[in-house]
């Protein structure tokens, strides 16, 4: 856990119960944030809500303990079996995770079909309040999960857009998991699909970072210029980290699929 949430508090000496309340089971934070709030403390921010809410607080002081299966104490071996023993990674792990796609993309479209990532509502559900729970791309709805990746008018734009760059006929989606499962239904060859998938992984980080530049850099999101951070992103990271080292810009700009 990061300490960047404590830059919010006025009081640098606070613990975490000074400012988390319980009452007759609900949670709460007792703080506002301060404007602005970084990206980072908020996603670190939202991690703790997370944790918070599995335990009780107690009047005790403020101890570290393991709290993996196994053995009482930590130790690498500890760690090890936790990871081993909790190899579940759901449905997500059907997709192969491509070494060109950045680890953070999958993480990130990994949460989203989950419905884990620190949207203004989530965020609320967390006791976390910010000015706003309106979706920072349209204006208009309550920013969820869903809302972002799926149902956002911008959001629509880009899908459209960029599933005309694919040679994707795309239908109606009604949630991130179908959305990131449109590769499927793209064609039957298996290298077209494997890159299709890779780009709506970028798609989805594209659209989180155009939400991120509104509410953290104040910078107004356009669809156009969407699209095309994700055709140069996906170019630049296929070119440095796959083994085709030829593809063109002049062609991948115009269909990505063009070299298969
Ligand atoms: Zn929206």
């Amino acid at each position: 856990m990061g300490q960047r949430p404590f830059v919010l508090v006025p009081k640098k000496q606070s613990v975490v119960r000074d400012y988390w309340k319980e009452d007759a089971g609900h949670a709460f934070w007792m703080l506002q944030p301060h404007v602005p709030v970084s990206e980072q403390a908020v996603i670190e921010w939202y991690s703790l809500s997370d944790v918070l809410f599995t335990i009780t607080l107690n009047e005790g002081k403020d101890t570290w303990s393991w709290v993996g299966k196994g053995d009482d104490l930590f130790s690498v071996k500890a760690v090890k079996n936790l990871m081993l023993n909790n190899r579940s990674f759901g449905v997500w792990f059907k997709y192969k995770w491509v070494a060109w796609v950045p680890l953070k993309c999958n993480i990130l479209a990994w949460q989203a079909e989950m419905g884990r990532v620190p949207t203004a509502t989530a965020l609320s559900r967390r006791g976390v309040h910010l000015q706003s729970d309106v979706c920072s791309l349209c204006n208009v709805f309550p920013e969820t999960v869903k809302h972002l990746f799926v149902d956002c008018g911008f959001t629509s734009g880009v899908l459209t857009a960029i599933g005309r760059w694919c040679g994707l006929n795309i239908q109606q989606v009604v949630d991130v998991r179908e959305l990131l499962c449109c590769y499927k239904n793209a064609t039957a060859d298996k290298k077209c699909r494997k890159l299709i998938c890779c780009l709506f992984i970028v798609m989805v980080w594209a659209i989180w970072g155009a939400r991120n530049d509104k509410i953290f850099r104040h910078k107004e999101p356009k669809v156009v210029e969407v699209v095309a951070s994700i055709k140069s992103l996906s170019f630049l990271w296929f070119r440095s980290r796959s083994r085709l080292k030829n593809v063109l810009w002049k062609n991948w700009v115009n269909s990505p699929l063009y070299f298969l």
